[in-house]
Parts: structure tokens; C-alpha cells; sequence
């Protein structure tokens, strides 16, 4: 039996004293006042039995992680359809490029960079009654914890500066490949990136992907095919144009977002989540893509 705090302590001791912590984002104002000494690592095993170190408390702001939640929800509504309106190819491509989208006409290379995180905005908004609250309701669920909520000033420094995704959402309604307005698209996209969890709260959350479908409170939001699915989706796609190096260095399907926190997770074993807010130059967590080598390098735990 792995003594799993022990092999925590051990990473955390290690990455802690790296220099070179990477580049916390900007281009949305708000982040910008992260502290980059912020580093938080915590694993949830399907046994039940959990384990963190560091800020793993310490709510973050989750921005591209949550597509990996919306995308789940769009296909608990939607179920194959989804992919008649995202494709599932990594595009190689920063998660804001725009070029393939339009040589593409209209059809995202898949649903967890921008413009595909946009159509999946729009089946959400199409489908749910109160559509910020409900699909913020979804995330209290999965993680058990009313206490997640979306962070305002976060969402409106997006507003006031997310020029791109403006751009990819017209060219996706130019396509007609959003029924609802653009304006309602972003508002409810910028809110979902804005949502604010720790590392043990989306351990919890991300724990139906381990379970076949089955979050932590035994319901099935997922069938166990489209949890599978979704988990390829991760790995090839979770982490920008650094898909390929995610999963040559650690090998684990996962996601990670630009407030510098990874979900990551070995089917039917383990979901493992990081956090440190500086990036490196393909914006993924630096130190936290650091970590997770060292995890499943320590545990020989990857999907290989
Ligand atoms: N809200 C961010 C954006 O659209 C998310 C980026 C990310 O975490 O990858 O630029």
C-alpha cells in the first residue's frame, strides 16, 4: 500500500523550492493579483480516502477547468448530438486561435478550447430554466459544497477584455453555430470560467469522471461510455497546445485552466488536482505540470 501523504509531502517539499514558478496570467486583469507562492495538491482516491498538502484549500479561479463541467452537463442533455456542432481532434493550436474555426466553418476542433467551450455555453443556455444559477448548482452538487459560487469582478474583467472570445463567438453565430445571442453566450461563458474552487473542491467535482458517470453522491450524470469519452477528450485535448507533452510527461487525462490549477484523474483509481497560479509559456501551471510528473513518475499510477 502507497503511503500517498508521505509521497505529497514529498512533491510539495520538492516543488516548493523551484525557482523559476512560471508567469501568472494577466491578459484578464483580475487575476493578475494572484500571489505565485501559492501551491496546493490534493488527491481523492475511489476508496474514499483523500489527501492534500500546501493551498489545497485555498479557492482559485477555475476558468477552462470548468469546461470539462459543462461539457458533461451538455452531454447529460444532449448525449451524442453534442458532436455534431464540436468535433473531438486537439487543434494544436493556443486555446483562443481563430483561424481553424473559420477554415473549419464554424465547427470547433473540440469543446475545451474557446470557441468550443462557446457552443457548449449555448446547448447549456438553450436547456437550463436559470442557466448561471442552474449550471452553478450542478458544480455545488458534484463537489457537495453550496459554499462555490462564481467570482463577479472576475467575470466583468473578462467582459471588459475578452476581445477574442467576442471574435470566436461572431464567427460562430456568422456560422450558425449558436442559437442563442452572443452577448448571452459570453455573459454566461465568462461566469462559468469566473467560478472559484480549491483543489480538494474540485477533486470532489471531477470525481464522476473516475466513476464511470456516478459523481461522489452515487447519481449518474454520465453514462459510462460518455464518461469514457470525455476522458479522451481530456487527454487529448485538456491542455492547449501542450496535450501531447501532458501526456508524455504525466499520462494522465485532465484539464487545466489559466488561474493555474490541473484536474486530473486516473479512471476507476484517482482524481488528483494542483494549483499554482504561474504559468508557463503554453499557459499551463508550471509547477503543477511539474508535480504531477513527479506524482505518477513516484506512483507508477498513468493510464500507460
Ligand atoms: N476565460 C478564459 C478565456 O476564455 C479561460 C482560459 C483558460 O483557462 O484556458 O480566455
Amino acid at each position: 500500500m502507497r503511503d500517498f501523504q508521505a509521497i505529497l509531502n514529498d512533491i510539495h517539499s520538492n516543488i516548493i523550492k523551484t525557482k523559476d514558478k512560471g508567469v501568472v496570467a494577466s491578459y484578464i486583469p483580475e487575476l493578475a493579483h494572484v500571489d505565485k507562492n501559492n501551491f496546493g495538491i490534493h488527491l481523492r482516491t475511489a476508496d474514499g480516502n483523500h489527501y492534500g498538502v500546501g493551498h489545497f484549500n485555498k479557492p482559485f479561479s477555475i476558468q477552462s477547468i470548468s469546461k470539462v463541467l459543462a461539457l458533461a452537463k451538455a452531454i447529460s442533455f444532449k448525449g451524442n448530438d453534442v458532436w455534431k456542432r464540436v468535433d473531438v481532434e486537439p487543434s494544436g493550436n493556443p486555446f483562443n486561435h481563430l483561424s481553424l474555426l473559420e477554415l473549419e466553418n464554424g465547427i470547433p476542433r473540440n469543446p475545451l478550447i474557446n470557441a468550443g467551450a462557446l457552443v457548449i455555453a449555448d446547448i447549456l443556455i438553450s436547456h437550463l430554466k436559470n442557466p448561471k444559477e442552474d449550471f452553478l448548482n450542478f458544480v455545488r452538487d458534484l463537489a457537495g459544497d453550496p459554499s462555490i459560487s462564481y467570482n463577479e469582478q472576475v467575470a466583468q474583467s473578462e467582459k471588459a477584455t475578452g476581445f477574442k472570445n467576442y471574435a470566436a463567438a461572431n464567427l460562430l453565430k456568422s456560422f450558425k453555430n449558436l442559437e442563442n445571442s452572443v452577448d448571452d453566450v459570453l455573459d454566461f461563458y465568462f461566469h462559468q470560467c469566473s467560478i472559484e474552487m480549491s483543489c480538494s473542491q474540485l477533486s470532489k467535482a471531477f470525481y464522476l469522471f473516475v466513476n464511470k458517470g456516478k459523481c461522489l453522491m452515487d447519481k449518474a450524470h454520465l453514462t459510462e461510455s460518455q464518461a469514457k469519452r470525455v476522458n479522451a477528450v481530456m487527454l487529448t485535448c485538456g491542455f492547449y497546445d501542450e496535450a501531447g507533452e501532458f501526456a508524455f510527461e504525466v499520462g494522465l487525462p485532465g484539464k487545466s485552466g489559466v488561474g493555474g490549477g490541473i484536474a486530473a484523474l486516473l479512471p476507476n483509481h484517482f482524481v488528483i488536482t494542483t494549483w499554482s497560479p504561474g504559468l508557463n509559456r503554453k499557459g499551463n501551471s508550471q509547477l503543477g505540470m511539474k508535480a504531477l510528473e513527479q506524482f505518477t513518475s513516484k506512483t507508477k499510477l498513468s493510464i500507460f
